[in-house]
């Protein structure tokens, strides 16, 4: 009886265990090794089949330098664009259903996350990233549906810089149009779409905007985060009855730690911005991981802005980039660290917060 006690408690624990996955996942994409730098070696040693991923220093004998971690996927360098979407397809979908999503790219400059997300080449659809993919797909779903239900979808485009949210989408064309009523960005920009040409229409306005007042359009993106929200709300043609959800997709600011002795000024400001809002988001995520009964949102615009979308029945999706030369070795330790813990759901870590 006693053991049979002991085996239920332990599938309750990992029925638990995989339903918090379920919401909450961790995908590892590593960029390609660079041809020019056949003097090195890449820092990623091995790609197991059940997403675990070891690191090690061609440069450092021993334990400090080889690492194992595991996630719930890892995409080598010769993974596809449309590999990659194939396993972040489902979650998209569920947006249609009422669920809200989350999907961010984490990892430092240079690291792939505008690869991902965006792709490298707009007019080149097999290298198209998660967005423009997501949102045909939003559009098919609508289509194929619009006999039972009919999708109405909305926009807004926002960045993040310094703690100050800017609204990407705030020109007077575009006021216009559009009435301001947002999640928990009150006063950004909504604006109605059609289909997945007007977002990406609206996506260069937001690209247009976000380089204003900065030298360089990448030096800007890279310090500040850009969240993209497609809002969709769905009216059921014979019984009346809505559903909304909500699709964030966020490109995180450069996740690389800069030299506090060296970086002064506005450049030391900005890093302690960042520093802040990154391990703000990672203490939100593990939080929602372990099912804490404290969920600190308040410590960041970031969480803030995207509490709504973080915990509940809302669904989150991290794809974390590596870059494997031998150069990044540190901040791709600390990269991946960082993503462990926001991934790694043990199951005492389930007792402890049941
Ligand atoms: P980040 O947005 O993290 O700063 P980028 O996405 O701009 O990084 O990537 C840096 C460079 O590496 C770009 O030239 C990009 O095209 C290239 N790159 C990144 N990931 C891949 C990949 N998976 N396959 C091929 N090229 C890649």
């Amino acid at each position: 009886n006693a053991y049979r006690k002991l085996l239920e408690e332990n599938r309750k624990l990992y029925n638990q265990v995989q339903d918090l996955k379920g919401n909450i996942r961790v995908y590892c994409r590593v960029k390609p090794f660079p041809k020019t730098q056949s003097d090195q070696r890449s820092t990623v040693d091995h790609i197991g089949e059940n997403g675990e991923i070891l690191i090690a220093n061609p440069q450092k004998q021993g334990k400090d330098g080889r690492k194992i971690f595991t996630f719930n996927k890892i995409f080598g360098p010769s993974a596809s664009q449309s590999e990659v979407f194939a396993d972040t397809q489902p979650m998209i979908r569920s947006v249609m259903d009422g669920y809200n999503v989350c999907i961010f790219a984490y990892g430092q400059t240079g690291s792939g996350k505008t690869y991902t997300m965006s792709g490298p080449d707009v007019t080149a659809e097999e290298t198209w990233g998660v967005n423009y993919r997501s949102l045909n797909d939003l559009f098919e779903i609508s289509q194929t549906r619009a006999d039972s239900i009919t999708y109405d979808v909305k926009v807004q485009m926002i960045e993040i810089y310094n703690e100050q949210v800017r609204d990407l989408l705030m020109t007077d064309e575009i006021r216009n149009n559009s009435h301001v009523n947002g999640l928990n960005i009150p006063d950004a920009n909504i604006v109605p779409v059609k289909c997945a040409q007007d977002v990406l229409d609206l996506m260069k306005v937001g690209q247009r905007n976000r380089a204003v007042g900065s030298t360089a359009l990448n030096e800007r993106s890279s310090r500040s985060h850009s969240v993209l929200t497609v809002h969709v709300q769905g009216k059921e043609v014979i019984s009346g009855s809505t559903l909304r959800g909500c699709l964030h997709l966020v490109d995180l600011a450069g996740s690389e730690r800069v030299d506090k002795s060296e970086a002064t000024g506005e450049r030391l400001i900005e890093a302690k911005h960042i520093n802040k809002s990154l391990s703000a988001l990672g203490d939100v995520i593990s939080a929602l991981a372990q099912k804490s009964s404290h969920v600190p949102y308040r410590n960041s615009k970031l969480t803030q802005v995207l509490q709504d979308a973080l915990g509940g029945q809302a669904k989150t999706l991290m794809f974390v980039h590596v870059n494997p030369e031998t150069d990044s070795f540190s901040e791709t330790m600390s990269t991946l660290k960082f993503a462990e813990r926001v991934a790694t759901i043990e199951l005492g870590a389930a007792r402890a917060n049941k």
